[in-house]
């Protein structure tokens, strides 16, 4: 049976799995049960398991078959807090104040986990040589997951992998992700009655407010690519003391790793001046960080030959009618801007995606990261895109945890795991893309040498 075939005959089992995952809504690293369910799935069709990758309990690996090439496939399965949300075109939780799937990872899991199968199954028809492996990696949220797995030799050995991400259309994403660093300030002060002995104290406030107005000075003299973000994770207690204990946490990108590792060394220079300035003690814990991604044309280019060729997701009178509900309160103009970005083949009033757009030339930023960049360093990686929630319908917002609980998320996932299965059989019979597809993963990474990002604490 086709791999296409497979799906469509699977469907019903691949949205159940999906809907449980999007019931469990579980945060990172804590996808416990989501893990469970999935690995379980991949042992009872003969798959052999490996736990605790990289030290997590909700990271596995499932491999079948024997023998090169080996191809991967990439899942996740993690949830957002405060994004509980019902399959309904209002705001409504599930659970108030529950997680929920605001990135449709509940999809990306499972539309992964049926690709995988749906190979397996071809492979054993057509008795092609060959290893799959499915890797369930926790944590993408909190750019984790891979990142650890890969400091584990995780990905060693693959011949090529390949995964997806639920959108708003179907593309191949060939785009830019940022590198990133997350960090975390905490300052140390003395604290003293502001009001009756400020001259004792010694405020970890004003350091974290001076380390915000340098970096804010700094932005003038970095890079046009390089992002910087923070908030005041704790701002101190009372106004009446001198705060003793302040925070900040910041996100830094660029388009390159070692922008944001130059920009990274700046903003720490900062933090210590301001501990200077203020006469209090700066504590700063490297979070986590990740690369920035490496395009694969090969690869590319196979997934747009395999999205085209399978059909597309064809949507209801009721799915188009939830798509328009849904977005009913956002703001008209803003809608139109995105509807004009589709280069007017949507037609008009219609908010979900039928057609897959043209395989782009790599220069259109998401402004976004992603630890899937690590693994595109160790091994020649691609990822499509497939329309699982309306236009607008951004990642993380309720909308799109609606969506992608219902029957629009369920026509996305598994149209994403036909092209993905297909492209993985075509990587199973043909030696030459592989081979183009390693030399340019050397040529990009040229004589950098890929490290992860490990968490650390900096003096
Ligand atoms: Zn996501």
């Amino acid at each position: 049976m086709k791999t296409d075939e497979w799906i469509a005959g699977h469907a019903k089992m691949l949205t159940h799995l999906s809907d449980t995952v999007w019931q469990y809504a579980e945060q990172a690293l804590q996808e416990e049960r989501s893990a469970a369910i999935l690995r379980q799935v991949l042992q009872e069709a003969g798959f052999d398991i490996e736990e605790d990758l990289g030290g997590m309990s909700t990271a596995f690996s499932a491999s079948w078959g024997s023998g090169k090439p080996v191809i991967g496939f990439l899942g996740e399965y993690d949830a957002l807090a405060g994004l509980s949300q019902k399959p309904v075109a209002h705001r409504e939780a599930l659970v108030t104040g529950g997680c929920g799937h605001g990135c449709g990872h509940n999809l990306l899991g499972v539309g992964a986990l049926g690709a995988t199968l749906a190979l397996q199954q071809r492979m054993q028809e057509l008795g092609l040589h060959g290893t799959i492996k499915f890797f369930g990696c926790p944590a993408e949220e909190i750019m984790t997951g891979k990142i650890r797995m890969a400091a584990a030799g995780c990905f060693d050995g693959l011949d090529a992998a390949l995964t997806w991400h639920p959108w708003q259309t179907n593309f191949v994403v060939n785009q830019p992700f940022l590198a990133m660093n997350t960090a975390k300030f905490t300052f140390h002060g003395v604290s003293a009655h502001a009001s009756a002995n400020p001259e004792l104290g010694r405020s970890a406030l004003d350091a974290v407010e001076l380390m915000n107005v340098g970096v804010n000075y700094l932005r003038e003299h970095v890079p046009t690519d390089v992002r910087i973000h923070y908030s005041i994770t704790n701002g101190g207690g009372e106004p009446n003391l001198v705060h003793a204990r302040a925070q900040s946490y910041y996100y830094i990108r660029a388009l390159r790793r070692q922008s944001v590792d130059s920009v990274f060394k700046r903003v720490v220079a900062i933090a210590h001046g301001a501990a200077q300035m203020t006469e209090t003690q700066v504590e700063i814990e490297l979070l986590s960080g990740c690369w920035h991604i490496l395009p694969n044309k090969p690869l590319n280019e196979l997934l747009y030959s395999c999205m085209i060729k399978v059909p597309t997701p064809q949507w209801s009178k009721d799915e188009q009618e939830f798509a328009r509900e849904s977005l009913r309160e956002f703001p008209p103009e803003k809608l139109e801007e995105i509807r004009s970005s589709y280069d007017g083949y949507l037609a008009p009033g219609e908010l979900l995606d039928t057609h897959v757009q043209p395989l782009g030339d790599g220069k259109n930023m998401s402004w976004g990261s992603t630890d899937v960049s690590d693994v595109s360093w160790i091994t020649p990686v691609a990822m499509i895109g497939t329309c699982c929630t309306p236009m607008a319908a951004m990642c993380h917002s309720w909308q799109m945890a609606a969506s992608v609980g219902m029957s629009i998320g369920h026509k996305g996932m598994l149209y994403a795991a036909q092209v993905l299965a297909l492209a993985g059989e075509r990587l199973i019979t043909d030696g030459e893309v592989l081979t183009r597809a390693g030399k340019e993963l050397e040529c990009q990474r040229g004589n950098i040498i890929y490290q992860s990002i490990t968490p650390k604490h900096i003096s």
